[in-house]
């Protein structure tokens, strides 16, 4: 358990934890980061470059909030996750996300299964 006070000022609130899940194009690695402020909300975060992941919310508000996340844990940094996102930037329900994502599972299957390609044949 040492290893985490490595990262982690003794002085600072726990963070959330994050959970891996695929975004709308079905190819970008992306986060659900679960607020600890807000429990049961979560924040979509997307892949930017190596361990830089940005909210989602704020990159549609035009803001850039960028979270570090190292082998699906949150990186506690000067600022916490859920400090200084967009004035806008709400946090989404579990469940909405949950929802998208069995969506997204679903077109996936489609695709790799090849069924797609059999119903265009058939028509
Ligand atoms: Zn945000």
């Amino acid at each position: 358990m040492l290893c985490c006070f490595k990262f982690t000022h003794a002085k600072m609130e726990p963070v959330g934890i994050v959970t891996k899940f695929i975004s709308k194009n079905l190819n970008d690695t992306c986060y659900a980061y679960q607020c600890v402020r807000k429990p049961g909300f979560v924040y979509q975060l997307n892949l930017k470059t190596g361990n830089l992941y940005r909210c989602c919310r704020c990159r549609e508000l035009k803001k850039d909030r960028y979270i570090t996340i190292i082998d699906d844990m949150v990186i506690a940094e000067r600022k916490h996750p859920e400090d200084d996102h967009h004035p806008d930037c709400e946090p989404l329900p579990e469940e909405v996300v949950a929802a998208r994502q069995a969506d997204r599972d679903m077109r996936l299957d489609v695709r790799t299964t090849g069924k797609y390609n059999r119903v265009i044949l058939l028509l």
